[in-house]
């Protein structure tokens, strides 16, 4: 097993959830720091200068929306939020405060290496221009100097905000955004609450980018949270 590995920080305090992750990450060749409360895990976080940071919301001496708020004020280590699926909106406040991603409980081994690769990615994108020309992604492609979209080949055309919408997601690829994030970068901060406004634009572009706009592939919903395109 190669020592060189990504460094994840898991702060959990279920000891076989801790366990379940350990065993999981390192047999993938990650190294894991562990910690049981949000004290200890925001001293690993300044201490051992993780890769990236598993992050449960309930812990016994805080929440885990402060080790994010915290963590925030210094690095952009990746972030995601291990958590139940009764606390959607501390999901979302978490998301909001600069969480990467979230998994719910219970998910498997191959649901979070997924996600881990995915944030490890986006991270080392970030910093690199975000000015690509292209971005593809699955039957999707963007030609962001012709502000061309084209899904499997054939040219859809898009309203601006269609197009400001779809390609914001899809410079995200594979990484959830909430709704506020999304109304603040595509219409501007005075619309973070314009949830349907939101939906209709999503209905709209779903009708010129999914094979079937009912069951969506591309653009896919995240109940309660917000949206994430993926390859499908
Ligand atoms: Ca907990």
């Amino acid at each position: 097993m190669s020592q060189a590995g990504p460094l994840v920080l898991i702060v959990e305090d279920e000891a076989p959830v801790r366990r379940f992750l350990c065993t999981a990450l390192e047999a993938q060749g990650y190294r894991t720091v562990e910690a049981d409360t949000a004290q200890a895990g925001l001293a690993a976080a300044t201490t051992r200068g993780a890769d990236l940071i598993l992050l449960d919301l309930g812990l016994p001496d805080g929440d885990g929306l402060d080790v994010v708020r915290r963590v925030r004020e210094w690095s952009g280590v990746p972030i995601i939020i291990v958590t139940v699926r009764d606390r959607d909106d501390d999901k979302v406040r978490a998301l909001d405060a600069g969480a990467d991603d979230y998994l719910t409980k219970p998910f498997s081994a191959a649901e979070l290496l997924a996600r881990i690769r995915v944030a490890l990615r986006h991270a080392a994108a970030t910093g690199s221009p975000d000015g690509e020309a292209a971005l593809e992604i699955g039957p999707l492609r963007i030609d962001q100097e012709r502000r061309e979209v084209r899904v499997g080949g054939r040219a859809v055309h898009l309203t601006v905000h269609e197009y400001r919408l779809l390609t914001l997601l899809a410079r995200h690829a594979g990484k959830v955004m909430t709704h506020r994030q999304i109304l603040g970068e595509v219409w501007g901060p005075p619309f973070v609450d314009k949830l349907q406004y939101l939906r209709v634009f999503v209905a709209q572009l779903r009708k010129k980018i999914e094979a079937d706009p009912s069951r969506p592939r591309l653009l896919v919903t995240e109940q309660g949270v917000g949206y994430r395109v993926t390859g499908g």
